[in-house]
């Protein structure tokens, strides 16, 4: 049994195929003074076909997988057409009189060290794309053909030391059962596409591709994260046993799409999605999320060299709104800044960027970014329905700056005659632990408040989101973060407004009875985690979730929290099976 991590849930039992995709041996070679020239030809020509088939490949990951899973070959792309690539290799070839594909590797494993040395986990995991992109170029270059896998006649379950996005986009996908690599992590974008394409993977499991021969027999376990090779006639009995128990748990949450998000005795609430582009909607809403309750739109701006226009945000707001009809869209506006950037703004670096210009901040230090954005939003409220949110809020004044920009906007739209719906909700993220504290006085300005936790932790234990080191400082369950929420609830009904919750937690069913019994409105979370958070919901009676969170808010630590959480929760899961 070999132990990674699991990137995308579900067991598949099959035969093992190896992928060694590593096949070209790269030799460092002399070449004549007069031959110089040939060679950087020989690298612009490998350039130009490299380039062409990840273009081929983008067209076809778009078409089969949306958007943005397509967003990774843009980013091939724009390697490939760096300068500094095509200029430091031609220079060094023609200075050292190497053979290209030399010289190419090692201007290779010069930026992957570079990757490899990042602090940020998602950040270094781009070192297996570097790799990817880096492998074709050298394979065109030497005229080598890649094992490419397209044409596959059974299933199987795919072993490599590491894949690559294009590797694995290259392949017939309806014949891949699962994948299983020796490298990897949770961000790696071959993780990203399984979860997308729902193939179970497991990677990091370090040396499985040595131990492992082609037509081994696997087990594949994405959701515990391990392979096991060959298993005897009883432990296969087992996993077919696991295999089917999960078959039949999916086929329940499926029956519960339809379901409302409503406790036994009739308490409804709103379980909707967080989508990062509009085509993300469509899985939101088959998996039976009632609208878009957090659209980040910053994904919007990101990896490219210019800003979105405004007809291009507004045909992206429209499309998410047509998929959702008849149910809402909550647009949040630009959170850029933080660990997102825009490197053609020419922002300056800071010291402390959560901290710092982030978000409304740059939003409102930038506002011909953020009417662009603002007219893009109304113009759309005109075609569903559309609320729109600021994020991180700190307090009275700067909410009501962001207001007066809308409200300019709208009197712009109105003088032009062009329709908006000019009873859009307009909503306050609640991030900050200054806008928790004065959530009464915010509460009168705005129709609906949104809950951020991930930062709103971040900000009141003062732990970075991201750092690892920290992490057991990250903790939902701490008193501080549960009273913080407890008090914006509150203080959201007290003038009638409603509030959702659209962090992590929201989709974590160990959490969705207290938020429940604290009065929360609407959860929004991932799709993936709709139905089980659906299930917890309508397991209780609402006065039962009442309770809970009664006695929890009463507990002094996270620990004993976690405790008397886990019992409920157990109870929750084994026992009542929703109706
Ligand atoms: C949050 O902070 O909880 C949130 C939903 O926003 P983001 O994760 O995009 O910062
Ligand atoms: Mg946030």
């Amino acid at each position: 049994m070999f132990q990674g991590i699991g990137v995308s849930p579900g067991i598949v039992i099959g035969k093992a195929l190896l992928l060694d995709p590593n096949d070209v041996e790269v030799r460092r070679l002399k070449v004549q003074e007069n031959h110089v020239e040939r060679e950087v030809e020989r690298l612009r020509g490998a350039l130009h076909r490299t380039k062409d088939e990840i273009f081929e490949l983008k067209r076809k990951v778009s078409s089969e997988m949306g958007e943005r899973q397509a967003a990774i070959f843009h980013a091939y792309l724009m390697f490939l057409d760096d300068p500094t690539l095509i200029v430091e290799t031609s220079e060094q070839i023609r200075r050292e009189k190497l053979n290209a594909e030399w010289v190419v590797q090692q201007f290779l494993e010069r930026y992957v060290a570079l990757f490899e040395a990042a602090q940020d986990p998602a950040l270094r995991d781009r070192y297996v794309d570097i790799r990817d992109v880096g492998r074709r170029l050298i394979r065109n270059l030497s005229n080598s053909k890649a094992e490419t896998l397209a044409l596959l006649d059974k299933p199987v379950i795919v072993v490599a030391r590491e894949l690559g996005p294009s590797e694995t986009a290259q392949m017939d996908l309806s014949k891949v059962m699962g994948f299983a690599t020796d490298a990897g992590g949770r961000t790696s974008h071959t993780a990203i596409m399984a979860r997308t394409m729902e193939i179970p993977a497991v990677v990091g499991l370090e040396s499985l591709s040595h131990r492992v021969k082609n037509g081994d027999i696997l087990v594949l376990d994405g959701t515990n994260g391990t392979v096991a090779c060959n298993p005897d006639k009883k432990e296969l009995a087992l996993f077919r046993q696991k295999q089917r128990d999960l078959q039949a748990q999916e086929q329940e949450l499926k029956r519960l799409r339809r379901l409302p998000a409503q406790t036994k005795d009739g308490t409804r609430v709103i379980l909707a999605a967080n989508i990062e582009l509009p085509e993300e909607a469509r899985q939101a809403v088959g998996r039976g999320a009632e609208g878009v309750g957090l659209f980040r739109t910053e994904f919007l701006f990101l990896n490219r060299n210019n800003l979105p226009t405004e007809e291009e945000q507004f045909e992206a707001y429209r499309l998410a709104c047509k998929i959702c009809h008849p149910h809402p869209v909550v647009i949040r506006t630009l959170d850029i800044g933080g660990d997102k950037f825009l490197s053609h703004l020419g922002m300056a670096s800071e010291m402390n960027p959560f901290l710092g210009l982030r978000a409304i901040r740059l939003c409102l230090a930038h506002p011909y970014i953020f009417k662009v954005q603002l007219r893009a939003v109304l113009r759309a409220s005109h075609f569903g329905k559309v609320k729109i949110m600021f994020p991180m809020i700190s307090g009275l004044e700067e909410l009501r700056k962001a207001l007066a920009l809308l409200r300019e906007v709208k009197q712009d739209l109105q003088k032009r005659q062009i329709p908006f719906d000019a009873g859009m909700e307009v909503g306050a993220m609640i991030e900050v632990p200054s806008a928790a504290l004065t959530a009464d006085l915010l509460a009168k300005e705005v129709d609906f408040f949104s809950i951020g936790t991930n930062d709103l932790i971040q900000y009141t234990m003062a732990v970075d989101r991201a750092n690892e080191r920290i992490a057991y400082l990250y903790d939902p369950l701490h008193p501080a973060i549960l009273r913080t929420i407890q008090g914006v609830i509150h203080a959201a009904h007290q003038q009638k407004i409603w509030v959702g919750l659209c962090g992590e937690m929201a989709g974590d069913p160990l959490f969705t009875l207290i938020l429940l019994g604290m009065g929360l409105d609407e959860f929004s979370t991932s799709a993936v985690s709709i139905p089980e958070v659906k299930r917890m919901i309508r397991s209780v009676d609402f006065s039962d979730a009442r309770r809970i969170a009664r006695e929890v808010l009463e507990l002094s630590s996270s620990s004993e929290i976690r405790e008397y959480l886990a019992k409920a929760v157990s109870f929750k899961l084994e026992g009542d099976h929703p109706k």
